[in-house]
């Protein structure tokens, strides 16, 4: 065991611009992080201001002023900083490259002699550093400055952040830890342990790894850390907004390698599981990864929504309990599901298994997606699989679903984190070994690896998801032995590959949900994919109290929804019968091109009901011509009610 695969670098895939995932990557490069860029210097009107460059100008000594906006603000403008990176690994910018360099050089002016870097406890609280690591979000902000910094290193050779991140992180190494003298402390937004390992990875130094581990493996353990901290800050052991007095809201209520079932902030449970696999992978860890397939077991069938979400709950931003997902309520974080995904792909490093990118697939295209906007300036925190706009604005359980994207937020985790995850979509598409490549997701462009000492190029040609067919062409510089090992979706029931022109029984080919084709490549072989996509009608676990008798519908991998602006308000009162036919078509004329999915149902006539608000008849039906867009596109038109799960009758 240990590291068999790994991802491709962002800088080896190209994606083709004119294709699904090039237009969405090419709305983050033209639009999106400018657009962002600008929140993050307050320059859009109306939208809330992050301060996160006027902070980081003012620690920097280029201004004064006091600290404004989230203990953590300055995370945002790392993220951004990350997203850039990879655009520049692939495609040259100079506004966002000079952007990025002047963002750079107020980091390395703004950090400390001794390493220590965060703009809050610069300006505002110099005295508190290190002294709550439970709430202040120390260690997240430098996790992803780190990650900051390896993808700019990656991307453009420059070494600037690079060398404040190793000096950050060998600051936290002087102050955390097990030896005498350190803090033994940990994070209580869990974000570091994978940056360190990155960062282990690219500077090759084993301290950052070993920092890494120590933050897993002492998470959760007595005497508890979290209480050590209160108790000199003479504090209670629980902060008062906690209703439930337990360390599980930081997944530190137990050792994680005795966890058993996601517990707590979705964001952070995410990110721990991602350190847990990365430490894993690097040490050869088997009794982590255990701990790391129990919890992905318990998340992806018993915790997440049909469209990929997690985190049921507004109240902690929080995992619940099992097959508890309210559709209305769903708090379903847009990072939750960037988290989600992350976790997948570091699984699939270790155990290539399609229930792996399976997932991946379903969070990249519907939930994350989902939080941004077509044009890409508005963006989703909260991502409800059902809104009743009024109930929104009115009720104050509900107060945390938006049924309209925001042009920025107070707390602005989303929007960047958005851009960084498109951004590197390609490490999310592939991952090789020695002589093995594996092809995860469909992405029209090319991609290049070494294997088995050969340059290798893959090109895939295909209009997936709309489409259902995908060209992958094989290109070795020269003949060459390798296995190429491609996803055979789980959605698809009757799959079919052909290998230069000539169909392969598939049977004999696929192990874990992946067909792998070991062979002499030479260049121009050809693999044709086609996985037919008819509508199909997705139930849930009976045990799912919310969505008894209810359906979703999908097709290929996309989740679809019923939205008011094409099928009147009330759409509660819309049912589908269990016969009725579904077809697909494509409307290119709407919403930049859509696949749309209609059909016959009934909806129980409201008008026709009596001025009353209880009645023993029943209500007089009509069968209506429903039509379904895909999830992530909805709330892009004008506002109104959306609704995933719909009655079957
Ligand atoms: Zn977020």
């Amino acid at each position: 065991m240990g590291r068999d695969l790994r991802p491709v670098a962002v800088k080896n895939v190209i994606i083709e611009d004119n294709s699904f995932w090039g237009e969405r990557v090419r709305k983050v490069r033209d639009v999106g992080l400018p657009y962002q860029w600008q929140a993050l210097n307050d320059a859009i009107p109306g939208a809330a201001p992050s301060h996160a460059m006027e902070n980081l100008r003012i620690a920097a000594g280029r201004a004064s002023g006091k600290f404004h906006g989230m203990v953590f603000q300055d995370s945002d403008l790392a993220k951004w900083l990350e997203a850039v990176a990879y655009q520049l690994a692939v495609n040259p910018n100079y506004e966002l490259m000079k952007a990025a360099d002047e963002v750079i050089d107020l980091i390395a002016e703004a950090q400390d002699s001794n390493g220590y870097f965060n703009t809050y406890f610069t300006i505002a609280e110099p005295n508190k550093r290190w002294t709550n690591l439970r709430d202040w979000h120390e260690l997240y902000c430098a996790g992803h400055l780190i990650e900051a910094a390896v993808a700019y290193y990656e991307a453009t050779g420059k070494r600037k952040l690079l060398d404040v991140a190793i000096k950050l992180a060998d600051h936290i190494d002087s102050v955390l830890g097990p030896e005498p003298g350190k803090k033994r402390g940990y994070p209580g937004h869990e974000e570091i342990e994978l940056a360190l390992v990155k960062l282990y990875r690219t500077t090759g130094l084993q301290r950052f790894l070993r920092l890494a581990k120590y933050f897993i493996d002492e998470r959760g353990r007595q005497p508890h850390y979290f209480e050590i901290e209160a108790e000199a800050r003479g504090e209670s052991r629980f902060p008062a907004w906690i209703g439930e007095k337990s360390y599980r809201y930081w997944q530190a209520h137990m050792p994680v390698r005795e966890q058993t079932t996601a517990e707590g902030h979705a964001v952070r449970a995410m990110y721990l599981y991602s350190g847990m696999v990365d430490v894993a992978l690097e040490t050869g860890d088997s009794e982590l990864l255990q701990a790391c397939e129990r919890l992905w077991d318990n998340v992806t069938n018993r915790r997440m929504y049909v469209t990929g979400a997690v985190g049921s709950s507004a109240h902690g931003e929080a995992f619940t309990f099992d097959y508890d997902l309210p559709s209305d309520a769903a708090y379903a974080e847009t990072c939750a599901s960037i988290g989600l995904a992350m976790w997948a792909n570091r699984m699939l490093q270790y155990r290539l298994d399609s229930r792996y990118s399976d997932v991946m697939e379903l969070a990249l295209y519907n939930t994350v997606l989902s939080g941004m906007s077509l044009d890409g300036t508005k963006y989703f925190y909260v991502n409800p699989l059902e809104v009743w706009p009024e109930a929104c604005d009115k009720r104050r359980d509900l107060s945390h679903v938006k049924y309209e994207r925001q042009p920025w937020f107070g707390c602005a985790c989303c929007p960047p984190n958005i851009m960084r995850v498109l951004s590197s979509l390609g490490a999310y598409a592939y991952s090789y070994g020695q002589e093995k490549i594996c092809i995860h997701l469909f992405v029209a462009g090319r991609a290049g690896f070494v294997v088995g000492g050969q340059n290798v190029v893959i090109t895939q040609t295909t209009d997936y998801p709309d489409g259902e067919s995908i060209c992958i062409e094989v290109s070795p510089e020269q003949e060459a032995e390798f296995t190429l090992a491609v996803r055979i979706p789980g959605w698809c029931g009757n799959p079919e590959l052909k290998l230069n022109g000539v169909a392969q029984d598939l049977g004999g080919l696929v192990r874990s949900g992946y067909a792998h084709i070991t062979r002499r490549w030479t260049r121009g072989d050809r693999i044709q994919l086609t996985f037919p996509m008819p509508v199909q009608r997705v139930r849930a676990n009976p045990a799912v109290r919310d969505l008894v008798g209810k359906v979703a519908v999908r097709r290929g991998p996309i989740i679809y929804c019923l939205e008011e602006v094409d099928n009147g308000s009330n759409l509660a009162a819309i049912s589908l019968p269990s016969d009725a036919e579904l077809s697909s078509y494509f409307d290119k004329d709407l919403l930049g091109g859509t696949t749309v999915i209609a059909g016959n149902a009934v909806r129980d006539d409201e008008s026709a009901w009596p001025e009353k608000l209880y009645c023993t008849r029943k209500p007089e039906r009509k069968v209506v011509q429903v039509k379904f867009i895909p999830y992530w596109k909805w709330a892009n038109r004008k506002p109104g009610e959306m609704r995933v799960w719909i009655r079957e009758s």
